[in-house]
């Protein structure tokens, strides 16, 4: 499967399509999923295009990698849930619920 550069979440990316951003850097964005499942339910992508979270893990390099995982930790910071309980969740391919390719992490909250 090869990355397919028409995605709604790409589009996002280059401003074709509007979202409601909580949070950006060189490396992700973060925003509202447009159908929450909980109160808190944001989506955090990285900016260069990977399709799931395999593509991601096999092929991003070591210092992409950790700058986006440390960008995970500053969103949860920014939030104020470190000291809390919430959910990070992806779907992989359309057998594990994957509707968009564009890797994403769902991170959920109730609060
Ligand atoms: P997944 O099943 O992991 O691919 O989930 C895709 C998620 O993207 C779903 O939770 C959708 O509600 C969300 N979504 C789709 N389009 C948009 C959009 N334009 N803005 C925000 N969230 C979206």
């Amino acid at each position: 499967m090869n990355y397919d550069k028409e995605n709604i979440f790409a589009k996002i990316l280059n401003g074709e399509i509007p979202c409601d951003k909580v949070f950006e850097n060189d490396y992700v964005l973060s925003f509202k999923d447009i159908n929450p499942k909980a109160k808190t339910h944001l989506l955090i992508i990285p900016k260069e295009p990977f399709i799931d979270i395999s593509d991601f893990l096999q092929n991003a390099d070591k210092l992409y990698l950790s700058n986006f995982w440390a960008s995970v930790d500053e969103i949860i910071n920014n939030l104020g849930f470190r000291d809390q309980g919430f959910q990070i969740k992806t779907h992989k391919g359309k057998d594990g619920g994957q509707e968009v390719f564009h890797f994403h992490l769902h991170l959920l909250a109730n609060v």
